[in-house]
């Protein structure tokens, strides 16, 4: 980025790069807010593997994710550690709890805010999983 784009961007001249500004900083806001919000709501955990987490190491998950379709609705939203986001990748909810059911048994605890279908596919993914083990 050269000196001059640097200036540009702290300081906005015309009233298009003041519009462009603001609604950078407003995305930036809106971020923020959802993050921590979505973060309050899973009681400041990793809502897969129960690890507490502070607001810096957080990352925000797509239940169902982008990729196959899922969108950023709160009810789609959960706090996630790094590595339990990387270990989810693009995997289905379904898909995931069904391969790792203790993530599941966590987000059945601690995801209170989404979706009541991603609940009660926890459960039902959880169970499957009991039932097989017994
Ligand atoms: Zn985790």
């Amino acid at each position: 980025m050269s000196h001059r784009n640097v200036h540009r961007a702290a300081l906005p001249r015309s009233r298009r790069d003041l519009a462009r500004h603001q609604s950078r900083v407003l995305t930036q806001n809106h971020k923020r807010h959802v993050k921590r919000d979505t973060f309050r709501d899973c009681g400041r955990r990793c809502v897969y593997c129960g690890t507490c987490l502070g607001l810096e190491n957080a990352t925000l998950d797509h239940v169902h994710p982008l990729s196959l379709g899922g969108d950023h609705a709160p009810g789609n939203l959960v706090a996630a550690c790094l590595s339990c986001n990387q270990l989810k990748g693009a995997l289905l909810p379904l898909e995931f709890f069904v391969r790792y059911p203790w993530a599941g048994a966590n987000f059945m605890r601690y995801a209170r805010a989404v979706h009541r279908t991603f609940k009660r596919g926890a459960r039902r993914a959880v169970s499957l999983h009991f039932s097989r083990a017994a």
